[in-house]
């Protein structure tokens, strides 16, 4: 379990959020709703030590998560990803295998093999040599997924994957999330789409400048929660009698 005690958070003077508490379960699919500027990158940030906390422990299974680096595959969103560099779809699947390699240690022929298996698991071996710049937004969250494929993680979290990208893409990376919750990994997901909520996610974390609620995804994506971290409307709209949920 991936545990969050007592964490706070503040840009210069601005508290973004405090005190959170949270748990994450291995075996689930957990997302992580909230309104535009709710804190949800500040929160994934702060827990992998990405970003300075003013207070709070972060630990998995037991221990500092940072002892799990090499376990924890995180993909940002991709508006803070710097996507001019020159490198290819192959190379950053690659980069998968650094965490096992000893240093200075090349990948093996092996690693490559590998690489290719994953890149084929996500549909993307056509584009082994093409630039990470030049890829569809849906490609690129395939290239991430092909990354954590290759890394074995055990901590996997995305920040909006689904943002802009195809229905096709968003539907084989679940299949794929899908396949990690049931051999037992903890994956987090924040996620802007309140419509698939309740089909995509196992438990549920709202966060508003502070944790609304979060548990069961049953228990917790509720009428009165969305009414109060969103709006009325939003959730009359949402939980309308046939309506999408
Ligand atoms: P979300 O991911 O939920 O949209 P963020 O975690 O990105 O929200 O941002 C939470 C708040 O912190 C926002 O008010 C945002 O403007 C502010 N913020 C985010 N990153 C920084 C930063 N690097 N410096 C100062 N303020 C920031
Ligand atoms: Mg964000």
């Amino acid at each position: 379990m991936l545990k969050v005690q007592n964490l706070t958070v503040a840009y210069s003077d601005t508290p973004v959020f405090a005190d959170v508490a949270v748990n994450f379960n291995a075996g689930k699919i957990t997302g992580i709703i909230g309104p535009n500027g709710a804190g949800k990158s500040t929160l994934i940030k702060a827990m992998l030590g990405l970003i300075k906390s003013q207070t709070g422990t972060v630990s998995f299974n037991g221990h500092a998560l940072k002892q799990f680096q090499k376990q924890i595959a995180y993909v940002e969103q991709r508006k803070d990803l710097d996507l001019t560099f020159p490198i290819s779809v192959f190379d950053v699947v690659l980069t998968g295998t650094y965490g096992k390699l000893g240093l200075f240690r090349q990948p093996s022929k092996a690693d490559r093999q590998r690489c290719l298996v994953a890149l084929k698991q996500v549909d993307l071996v056509e584009f082994a040599n093409r630039q990470i710049g030049q890829l569809s937004g849906g490609q690129l969250q395939r290239v991430f997924v092909a990354r954590a494929i290759l890394q074995d993680a055990q901590l996997i979290i995305l920040d909006e994957p689904f943002v802009g990208i195809d229905l096709q893409s968003e539907t084989a990376i679940m299949a794929i999330l899908h396949q990690w919750r049931d051999e037992g990994k903890t994956i987090i997901v924040v996620h802007h789409d309140l419509n698939k909520v309740s089909h995509y996610f196992d438990d549920l974390v709202i966060l508003n400048h502070g944790i609304v609620d979060y548990g069961p995804v049953d228990d917790v994506y509720t009428p009165a929660n969305i009414e109060r971290t969103f709006s009325a409307d939003l959730s009359a709209v949402l939980f309308a009698k046939g309506g999408a949920q």
